[in-house]
């Protein structure tokens, strides 16, 4: 791989932001902010408060995370206590956020906790006590802390509300105010939602001094004429990304391809991990000097590379052709961005390919990006193994016709002839194609592409119907005990908040759970359904995966907030 060079990080450091989160955002790949970086960044370092709408994808996160770092590690006060308190719906992003402020905060040495419930208060005291600068919490363990005094907010100065709209919508509207009531009137507040319903406002107007409104443009700009574009998109776990792409190439057998990726990181990550699969994969990244730029795009008009991954940056300006295909190894941060990268693709009346592979949290970006261009994107589940085999079969028997319709094969026929004194011409036949086939998928690299990608989910398929009630409603809110199962396996509750008002039944939720994630029914524990909402016990170990499958799915066509059961009273 080449030496990446660092092209001056002026994106970044133009907004404001100190050498020191600079260099760590440099170091994590991100070559330029996003658009809601831009805006929010510059107006939370001159110190006013924000509230701003993004979804998640569009790198809201760093919006937040990076000016409260700074303003933070600007404050005299003592070392340890806490300045910066980031409140999140759910115990999965509070994990992802605490990890994502630890990242950007290396070269400062910030100490960030993640608090959440589910999880053992000792060890979050303890680590409460030996001092953090920044606190990323779950709603309701944050209250728990702050009643217990384990959580002191007095010197707080920085609070971010992330995913607000989730909170409300899971019934945290009292400890959010109760929160607001424990820290100090004069910190400064940043307020993200994906949407901004009427409470949203209402609690913005009371908590947040004259805010600045941040706001993904609503297609600002005209999507233009899009190109003739099939667009699919495929939702996977990120863990199981690299598996699903190498099987959806080789679906695809694209024959010119880009992969855009968002970080540089990323793109050499990919790159050594197609190379190892048999692809002829190059990096195209701002890392790259002209030369460097030169050599690869050179390589790939003589067709001796078969794909170019690419970010956004390294590729604007790229004089390529045609394109049969273009990936997108993450959903793009804009609309324009999604807009940009296919347009590479269906040129000149040529159809083509675009193909996204999303992660279950970001279909609401998915959905945004169909409203900006008015085209839809289809959601569709990875090839399974069978696919893959019959649709590689194909591609033999049209190789095979091509060779029947070319004729030239005079030579070959005398070998046909002599076997045909032992053998039947057919299975003569079935040999050659055997043998034929086997040549191509030795030679197509597909090894790492067959294992199984278990989390690849599907946004809306239908759901199996007739599922039984299999644990009629009991009625009423029934009080929970954490349990286990009789295997001993410990037990979660989900909640989701849609009960039998909505005309939820056990079987709605049960199809759901199997339909979406392909989970089997026999895992599926007592359902609870209440008036508002309803419970679901499930094994631990398999309670993520439900969430997101719930998530990205709807009950009784509805969608509808889903979490873990809130934790403690
Ligand atoms: P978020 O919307 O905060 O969930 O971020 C989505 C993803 O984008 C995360 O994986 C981030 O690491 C990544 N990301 C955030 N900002 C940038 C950037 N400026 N360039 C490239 N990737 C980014």
């Amino acid at each position: 791989m080449a030496e990446p060079i660092d092209p001056p990080p002026a994106g970044f450091a133009s907004l404001g932001l100190s050498d020191a989160l600079v260099a760590a955002v440099t170091a994590l790949g991100y070559e330029e902010p996003t658009p809601i970086q831009r805006e929010a960044i510059p107006v939370l370092l001159s110190g006013r408060d924000v509230l701003g709408q993004a979804e998640t994808g569009t790198g809201k996160t760093a919006a937040f995370a990076l000016p409260m770092l700074q303003r933070v590690s600007e404050e005299p006060a003592a070392r340890g206590q806490t300045l910066g308190l980031v409140l999140v719906p759910t115990r999965e992003l509070a994990m992802q956020v605490a990890e994502a402020v630890h990242k950007y905060a290396k070269k400062l040495g910030s100490r960030v906790v993640p608090v959440y419930g589910g999880a053992s208060m000792d060890q979050q005291i303890r680590a409460l006590r030996h001092g953090a600068e920044v606190v990323v919490a779950t709603p309701g363990r944050a209250l728990d802390h702050i009643r217990r005094k384990t959580l002191a907010l007095e010197g707080l100065r920085f609070l971010v509300l992330d995913e607000a709209d989730e909170m409300l919508d899971m019934g945290f509207a009292e400890e959010l105010e109760a929160i607001l009531e424990a820290t100090p009137s004069e910190r400064q507040t940043a307020l993200f939602s994906a949407t901004l319903p009427s409470r949203i406002v209402a609690i913005a107007e009371k908590h947040l001094r004259n805010p600045v409104r941040v706001t993904l443009g609503r297609a600002k700009t005209s999507p233009g004429k899009l190109p003739r574009v099939r667009q699919v998109a495929y939702v996977v776990s990120r863990a199981h990304k690299a598996a699903a792409l190498a099987r959806v190439l080789d679906m695809e057998s694209p024959a010119s391809a880009i992969v855009f990726c968002r970080t540089r990181l990323e793109v050499e990550t990919l790159v050594e991990s197609l190379n190892a699969h048999g692809y002829r994969a190059e990096a195209l990244h701002g890392g790259l000097v002209q030369r460097q730029r030169d050599r690869v795009m050179t390589a790939f008009r003589a067709t001796k590379v078969d794909l170019l991954v690419a970010t956004d940056v390294a590729a604007r300006g790229l004089d390529i052709e045609h394109l049969s295909h273009v990936f997108n190894y993450d959903v793009p941060s804009t609309p324009e961005a999604y807009v940009h990268r296919i347009g590479r693709t269906g040129r000149v009346g040529r159809a083509g390919v675009a193909i996204t592979l999303a992660e279950p949290r970001e279909h609401r970006l998915l959905r945004f990006i169909e409203g900006f261009t008015k085209q839809k994107i289809d959601v569709a589940t990875v090839p399974t193994v069978a696919e893959l085999r019959a649709r590689r079969l194909d591609l033999t028997k049209a190789s095979l016709r091509e060779q029947l319709l070319g004729g030239g094969l005079d030579e070959v026929r005398v070998v046909v002839e002599s076997l045909a004194e032992e053998f039947d011409v057919l299975d003569i036949a079935a040999a050659g194609v055997k043998l034929a086939h086997a040549a191509t998928v030795d030679g197509g690299g597909d090894q790492g592409s067959e294992r199984e990608i278990p989390s690849a989910i599907p946004f809306e398929r239908p759901r199996p119907a007739g599922h039984r009630d299999r644990f009629p409603s009991r009625g009423g809110g029934p009080p929970f005990r954490p349990s286990r199962r009789p295997g001993g396996e410990p037990v979660t509750r989900i909640h989701v908040s849609a009960g039998r008002q909505a005309g939820v039944r056990p079987g709605d939720l049960v199809g759901a759970i199997t339909g979406e994630a392909g989970i089997g029914s026999r895992e599926i524990g007592a359902i609870e359904i209440a008036d508002r909402f309803s419970l679901v016990e499930v094994p631990e170990r398999l309670a993520n995966a439900i969430v997101s499958a719930l998530r990205a799915s709807t009950i009784k066509g509805k969608r509808v907030a889903v979490r873990r059961e809130k934790e403690g009273p």
